[in-house]
């Protein structure tokens, strides 16, 4: 854990947030390396969930929402962890995430505990008076209920079909930890899958599978995943049954997703505070019902974290000590570095030309600086899976190196002949 944390701070795909002020507890900034780390994860989930379905569609709904969205919810009234004071140091935890023990002092004496709401709030206008109190969104999720009616009417869907957002989320979390596993504002991939009544225990179980195959096709090993069902008592208030997907973290097995079943409770809810019908109604024939929901919630930031935890990597290369990340391509910030083997300008010229050929296509990285062994390691440390390396051979045959991240094998290729190979390589993935 330490030394990806170290690792993501060094070569800059994460920062702690207002590092110049000393900065500020449990935000975190990306870097250019972390952006595209989780700009991929989106867009891969994207890509899974919305682009190559025909059942889902898309939607970006608003941060800031008036209470009576959250009242309706449920959230104003559930959405509270329990909070307890140590009586030693005067520390807070949350108390189902602490074993009897302060994590600070060691004490065994606490509060009782109060429901603490996590729900941030603030006021939208120049008065700060109950009339202008809004709420910074706890979950993307209810976006896709209160526009329900909104997309039905202008998509002509029919259930089973899904509504599909990513997005910043916040909550205000009483121990944020972990790096960026629990923060308090963070990024979630969620889609609301509507279905008939009689469908929700198939569609469950079906989205359970989905959603396991999506990390497993990104790479995490199965040792490292796993299903866990929820028990009774341990159901959100809006859930007949969830599942957690859940990763080996170094800290043992935590959630990366959950997959819950939350019936007709939210359309329901909705319905009845804002007096509009959000039910189907089947043109063909059929009595007006309303949907139920299969949601699979999944958070972008800690999902990221666990793609960096999984690949990293320390082994030995030809007796030599290496870090590497082995992302999978698609995840990969930069997917080819462009390595020209000195600085005289014909290499560099010729090097252009290639980087021209594979921009693209690919995120590259260009690095003139230092032995091509140290750049060779940099971009292991970071997960690129192939570089392209020119030299004076180049010049004359037209002819560069690819050389691969986890096999660290090198062929030559002629340099029209690369780009079209290394689309076969990720296209075979
Ligand atoms: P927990 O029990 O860990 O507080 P939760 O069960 O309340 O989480 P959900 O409401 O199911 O979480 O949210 C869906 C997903 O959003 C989670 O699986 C997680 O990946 C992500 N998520 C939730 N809270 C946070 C957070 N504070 N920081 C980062 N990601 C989060």
């Amino acid at each position: 854990m330490e030394r990806v944390v170290s690792l993501c701070k060094r070569r800059g795909f994460i920062f702690q947030s207002a590092e110049i002020y000393g900065g500020f507890r449990s935000t975190y900034d990306y870097g250019p390396l972390g952006v595209n780390l989780l700009r991929n994860v989106k867009n891969a989930w994207w890509e899974a969930m919305v682009q190559r379905r025909v059942d889902v569609v898309g939607l970006d709904a608003a941060v800031l929402s008036p209470p009576a969205v959250w009242e309706a919810s449920g959230h104003l009234s559930n959405f509270t962890d329990p909070l307890v004071d140590c009586l030693s140091c005067h520390q807070r935890w949350r108390e189902d995430k602490i074993d009897g023990a302060c994590p600070n002092c060691g004490s065994t004496e606490f509060t009782e505990a109060r429901a603490f709401n996590l729900l941030f709030e603030t006021h939208a206008g120049p008065l700060e008076d109950e009339g202008t109190v809004a709420y910074l969104r706890p979950e993307t999720a209810q976006g896709m209920f209160v526009n329900f009616a909104n997309v039905l009417q202008t998509t002509r869907k029919r259930p089973p079909f899904g509504i599909a957002q990513v997005g910043k989320s916040f909550r205000n979390e009483i121990t944020p930890q972990n790096f960026v596993f629990r923060t308090r504002e963070f990024e979630q991939m969620e889609m609301e899958y509507f279905v008939p009544p009689g469908e929700a225990d198939r569609w469950f179980k079906y989205w359970l599978d989905e959603r396991y195959r999506w990390y497993t096709d990104l790479g995490i090993p199965t040792e490292q995943l796993r299903l866990r069902h929820h028990d009774r008592d341990e159901l959100s208030h809006y859930s007949v049954a969830t599942a957690d997907v859940e990763f080996n973290f170094p800290w043992g097995w935590d959630e990366l997703e959950g997959i819950a079943n939350r019936s007709d409770f939210d359309l329901k809810a909705h319905s009845a505070a804002s007096g509009e019908k959000l039910e189907y109604f089947d043109q063909t024939g059929g009595e007006p019902y309303v949907p139920w929901v299969i949601e699979p919630a999944a958070g972008a930031t800690r999902a990221m974290m666990a793609f960096l935890l999984s690949a990293y990597r320390e082994d030995e290369v030809g007796g030599e000590a290496r870090t590497v990340l082995k992302l999978h391509p698609r995840l990969a910030p930069y997917q080819v570095a462009v390595l020209p083997l000195s600085r005289k300008e014909a290499l560099e010229g010729l090097s252009n030309d290639v980087l021209d050929r594979l921009v693209p296509h690919f995120a590259c990285d260009y690095d003139v600086t230092q032995s091509i062994g140290k750049r060779y390691r940099r971009q292991d440390e970071v997960g690129t899976p192939w570089c392209v390396t020119v030299d004076f051979d180049s010049l004359e045959d037209r002819r560069v190196t690819v050389r691969d991240r986890d096999s660290t094998e090198q062929v030559r290729l002629d340099l029209d002949a690369v780009a079209g190979e290394l689309s076969r390589r990720m296209g075979r993935l």
